[in-house]
């Protein structure tokens, strides 16, 4: 065993905080990176050290793998945990770590770069009868040739990046007649998105549901899963919603998709914690999509259901542990939702609206958790994904889940931007989504008209709230000539102060 002592968390925002977390449960020190823009931000602060690597933009700061390495070798790193995005799915920083004698919290190099391509994915666990979504086996670039095996398969299909992720790099073609337009776009931003313009077609599916399994694998051949994530209320096919269990599958359907997972994770001798994605049709038939090797965004309502903590089991295996529970020793217990809080407008296309969070209040009580990297005051960079928070909620069933996020919801107060809180709550109380009857579509089909939103008591008690705050914060003023909740002169928070005191 190779006892991990100091980990550097080269990542930002919620995701580094909730990593940080758990390596102190785990008597581990910390080092935090961070970029000019996020000089105050919170995982800075929690670290036990930070160092800064570069300017705002991502590609000066939080990609730079050489500076990152450089930052573990001077500070005695013995590993590296690469959160989600940046260099999370990256091969080579992998590599480098490794061959740098530092421990990378994650899957094999090999692992990482046979499953950040689709196609390769799709070819490495052939052999072991998974349903797959029909298409083609290998890149296209004739568009002939792609044209004939679209119609072949029939419309509408999909054209979709090999090495694409995180909803992008994908395209619906719905006749033969925009195939060539389409896929020369797809191949065009393809290239300038992820440096590959692989592109490959597959049959579009009309209305599925997508439902994802996680799995751990330890360094002794161990790899169990822990059940689904039910993930299909999505925008710019990106997940906005995510929950555990799914309503809908069966304890045999569960079984064998579960089954589907741990064989793709044995196909690449899988270490860690990592996700296998599928579509599920409206006949409950399943078709592998891609594995991602990294922990998901969503992985909390995991944690909820299973009471385990996957950063402290990440770590454990990272160490060389095997896994202390077998599959059977795996149970549900009770059901969790996920809301992300965006800033992003829902009433405008999801449009991203960053600014300053003038009033940030998180909320509280049994069964809430907030994972985020935001306090009062705080702007949200232009920089990087513009996800505020996430809220989970656990409850003893899906009822009660549903429940506590309603609740959760309106007990949050952010002003000064548009966020996905309201958009959240239409979702929790519409009847397809109450009785489990929603695809991937809940959007479109929905939630059309988003005017709705601007109707619900919880915006209109805001924007109240505001009234009164402004009021009040006047007469303070003329009373004690003081502002309420402004930061101190030193300017230096409170949250600050307490801790250096
Ligand atoms: P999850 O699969 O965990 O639900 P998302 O699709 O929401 O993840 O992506 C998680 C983060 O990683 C987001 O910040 C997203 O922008 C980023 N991301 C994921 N895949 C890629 C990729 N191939 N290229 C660039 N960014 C990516
Ligand atoms: P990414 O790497 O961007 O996460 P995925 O292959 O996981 O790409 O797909 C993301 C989302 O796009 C899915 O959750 C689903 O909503 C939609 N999607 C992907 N492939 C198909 C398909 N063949 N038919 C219908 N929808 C699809
Ligand atoms: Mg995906």
């Amino acid at each position: 065993m190779k006892k991990i002592n100091k980990i550097l968390v080269a990542n930002r925002g919620e995701i580094a905080l909730r990593v940080m977390r758990s390596a102190r449960e785990m008597g581990i020190k910390t080092v935090a990176i961070y970029s000019e823009a996020d000089r105050q931000a919170l995982h800075v602060r929690f670290a036990d050290e930070a160092v800064c690597v570069g300017p705002p933009a991502s590609s000066a700061s939080y990609l730079r793998a050489e500076v990152i390495l450089e930052t573990c070798k001077r500070l005695g790193v013995d590993a590296v945990h690469p959160g989600y995005g940046f260099l999370s799915e990256n091969a080579g920083f992998a590599q480098m770590v490794e061959d740098a004698g530092i421990t990378f919290i994650g899957p094999s190099p090999y692992a990482i770069e046979l499953m950040g391509s689709k196609l390769a994915a799709k070819a490495a666990v052939a052999q072991y009868n998974i349903p797959m979504v029909p298409g083609t086996e290998g890149a296209i670039s004739d568009v002939e040739e792609a044209k004939n095996i679209a119609s072949q398969i029939g419309f509408p299909i999909l054209i979709k990046a090999s090495a694409g992720g995180g909803g992008k790099g994908m395209r619906v073609v719905e006749n033969v007649a925009e195939f060539e337009e389409q896929m020369k776009l797809a191949v065009s931003e393809a290239t300038s998105a992820f440096g590959d313009g692989s592109v490959f077609i597959e049959k579009y599916i009309g209305s599925p549901r997508h439902i994802e399994i996680q799995v751990l694998g330890d360094t002794h051949g161990n790899i169990v899963h822990l059940f689904e994530r039910e993930c299909s209320i999505q925008r710019r096919h990106q997940k906005v919603v995510e929950e555990a269990p799914s309503a809908v599958l069966t304890p045999e359907l569960r079984a064998e998709m579960g089954r589907c997972a741990v064989d793709v994770a044995k196909a690449c001798q899988y270490k860690g914690a990592g996700t296998v994605e599928f579509l599920l049709d409206e006949n409950l038939n399943f078709y592998f999509l891609e594995m991602n090797t990294r922990l998901q965004v969503e992985h909390p309502v995991t944690e909820q259901i299973t009471g385990l903590d996957l950063v402290k089991e990440q770590i454990k295996i990272a160490q060389g542990e095997p896994l202390s529970f077998s599959q059977e020793d795996l149970a549900i217990y009770g059901h969790a939702l996920e809301l992300r809080v965006y800033a992003e407008d829902p009433a405008n296309n999801f449009l991203p609206d960053i600014g300053t969070l003038t009033t940030y209040k998180r909320p509280q009580g049994l069964g809430v958790r907030v994972d985020d990297g935001f306090e009062e005051g705080m702007e949200i960079p232009i920089y990087y994904d513009p996800m505020i928070a996430k809220l989970v909620t656990f409850g003893k069933d899906r009822q009660e889940a549903i429940e506590k996020m309603i609740r959760a919801i309106d007990e949050y107060q952010i002003t000064g931007i548009e966020t996905t809180l309201p958009f959240g709550k239409f979702v929790m109380e519409h009847e397809a989504f109450r009785s489990g009857k929603f695809d991937t579509k809940f959007i479109e089909r929905y939630f059309k008209d988003p005017s709705v939103l601007k109707a619900t008591p919880s915006q209109e008690e805001e924007e109240l709230a505001a009234v009164l705050a402004a009021l009040f914060a006047g007469q303070a003023k003329a009373t004690t000539g003081t502002t309420p909740n402004a930061a101190p002169a030193s300017g230096v928070s409170e949250w600050r102060r307490n801790r250096l005191k």
